[in-house]
C-alpha cells in the first residue's frame, strides 16, 4: 500500500474558522496539488475494488469533490445527497441537530433500488453527525452500506463510534 501520510502536510489548519475557537481543517491545499490529489482518489478508490460497490453517494457539498472522481475509478454511479430544496424530483429528507440548531440533508427516492451497494463520502468526519443523518437516508431507501469514506477523520472527536456497525475508512488521521 501507498503511504498516505506526507498528505496531510497539504492540509491546511486555518484557526477560528468559521468561528472562533474552532480550527478548520483545509483540504483546499490538497485538492490544488496535483500528485496528492490522484493519490488521495487513488487510495480512496482502492479501499473498495472488489467490493462489488454499485453507488457513490456523496454529501453536500465537499463530498461532491471525492465521490465522482472515486465513482469513475470504481465504475459506480454517482448519487448527490443535497441541502434542501436544491433536489427537482421527489426526495426522502432528514433532519439532524448542529451545536446551535438543526439541518437538513435530502436525497432522490428514486436514487437507490433496494439492496443496491452504497459508499458515502465526505471531506471530513468530525462529530459524525452529517453521516449518521446519511445513513438513516440509505436505509430508508433500502440501499446496502458497502462502507463510509472520509479524506479526513479527527479521531480525538470519535465520531467513528456512532458507526461501529460499518466499514469506516479514512485517509489522513489527525489526533
Ligand atoms: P460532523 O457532522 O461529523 O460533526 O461534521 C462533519 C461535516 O462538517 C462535514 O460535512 C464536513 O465537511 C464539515 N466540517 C466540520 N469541520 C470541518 C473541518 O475542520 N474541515 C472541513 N473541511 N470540513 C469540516
Amino acid at each position: 500500500a501507498i503511504n498516505c501520510e506526507p498528505l496531510k502536510d497539504l492540509v491546511r489548519t486555518v484557526p477560528d474558522f468559521p468561528k472562533p475557537g474552532i480550527l478548520f481543517y483545509d483540504i483546499t491545499t490538497l485538492l490544488k496539488d496535483k500528485a496528492g490529489f490522484a493519490q488521495m482518489i487513488d487510495a480512496l478508490a482502492a479501499h473498495y475494488i472488489g467490493k462489488d460497490v454499485d453507488l457513490i453517494l456523496g454529501i453536500e457539498a465537499r463530498g461532491f469533490i471525492f465521490g465522482p472522481a472515486m465513482a469513475y475509478r470504481l465504475n459506480a454511479g454517482f448519487v448527490p445527497v443535497r441541502k434542501p430544496k436544491k433536489l427537482p424530483a421527489p426526495t426522502a429528507k432528514v433532519t439532524y441537530d448542529l451545536e446551535y440548531g438543526s439541518d437538513s440533508l435530502e436525497i432522490h427516492l428514486d436514487a437507490i433500488e433496494p439492496g443496491q451497494r452504497v459508499v458515502i463520502v465526505d471531506d471530513l468526519l468530525a462529530t459524525g453527525g452529517t453521516m449518521q443523518a446519511t445513513v438513516q437516508l440509505v436505509k430508508q431507501l433500502g440501499g446496502e452500506i458497502a462502507g463510509l469514506a472520509f479524506a479526513v477523520e479527527l479521531d480525538f472527536l470519535r465520531g467513528r463510534q456512532k458507526f461501529a456497525e460499518y466499514d469506516v475508512f479514512s485517509l489522513l488521521h489527525y489526533s
